[in-house]
């Protein structure tokens, strides 16, 4: 009998259709303020296009923080009114700005029926452009990072290492859980990453003792460290990483981003 060779074993044939590659995109939230969110999506997204990945970083918070790094001056309107995006001041980094118009976005997505899905909608053009799209969320679990969560195929927590901390990680997972259920969220749990960690503090020591065991597989294996120079570079309008790139902040931050592209695939 014929020995299966290698054309037996490709069938079906492989159709000649282009299918196009899709980015991850991935919310950056927690519900919690001054966590370091913000410093997470600029190291990151910058380290990803350092690695070669095509970076969009959507700014998804009234405050703008994201946008005043990577956008400086820029006055136009978020992506929730068709903004487009940007080039950004780190190359390889688009941004789409947020804007002046997106406290009143907010209110016109609670008004709106479907307003949760808005950004997963917008955001469809840009999947195949970019690999990898970070969005930036405000401090809350409002319509604004409700829709980045409906939009994104994961979920980055930035964790500040600190008592209340876990309270508001496990009300985080409760809501993801409750959006699947509910309204159909793909979103899973890219990893928790420990941020401003201080590792002669007995809470800190506390708080990644707690993540460990509650998240085994977590992929970040290193905490951030509280740094100056992470705190400093957005004064000069810069990512830590480029502000100053041996500092213990950047290099932690590239092995977390070593880390997510592992994840993300
Ligand atoms: P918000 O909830 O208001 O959007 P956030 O979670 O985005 O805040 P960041 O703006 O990234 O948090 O960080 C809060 C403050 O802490 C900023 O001043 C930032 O420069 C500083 N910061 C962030 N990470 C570190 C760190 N590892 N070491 C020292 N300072 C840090
Ligand atoms: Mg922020």
């Amino acid at each position: 009998m014929e020995r299966p060779t290698a054309r037996w074993l490709s069938w079906p044939p492989a159709f000649a259709f282009h299918v196009e590659p899709m980015g991850s995109v991935i919310a950056v939230s927690n519900q919690k303020g001054g966590v370091g969110k913000t410093t997470s999506v600029v190291n990151l997204a910058g380290l990803c296009a350092l690695a070669g990945k095509r970076v969009l970083v959507i700014d998804s918070d009234p405050q703008g923080n994201a946008t005043s790094v990577l956008a400086p001056g820029h006055t136009g309107d978020s992506i929730y009114a068709r903004g487009k995006p940007v080039a950004s001041t780190i190359a390889g980094v688009d941004c789409c700005p947020s804007g002046s118009d997106l406290i009143d976005q907010e209110r016109a997505l609670h008004r709106d029926g479907d307003g949760h899905f808005r950004l997963r909608q917008l955001m469809d053009p840009y999947r195949p452009v970019y690999d990898v799209v970070f969005v930036d969320c405000p401090p809350n679990l409002s319509f604004l990072p409700t829709n980045a969560l409906l939009a994104s195929d994961w979920l980055l927590v930035p964790l500040q290492c600190e008592y209340y901390a876990l309270e508001g990680l496990s009300q985080l997972l409760a809501y993801i859980e409750h959006l699947r259920e509910t309204a159909g969220a793909k979103i899973e749990l890219a990893g928790v990453l420990l941020t401003m960690h201080q590792p002669e503090s007995p809470l800190a020591r506390q708080v990644v003792d707690e993540i460990h065991r509650h998240f085994p597989d977590n992929p970040f294996r290193h905490p951030i460290p509280r740094d100056l120079a992470l705190a400093a570079a957005p004064s000069h309008s810069a990512a830590g990483y480029l502000y100053d790139p041996l500092s213990p902040g950047a290099v932690a931050y590239l092995a977390a981003a070593k880390e997510l592209l592992h994840v993300i695939g």
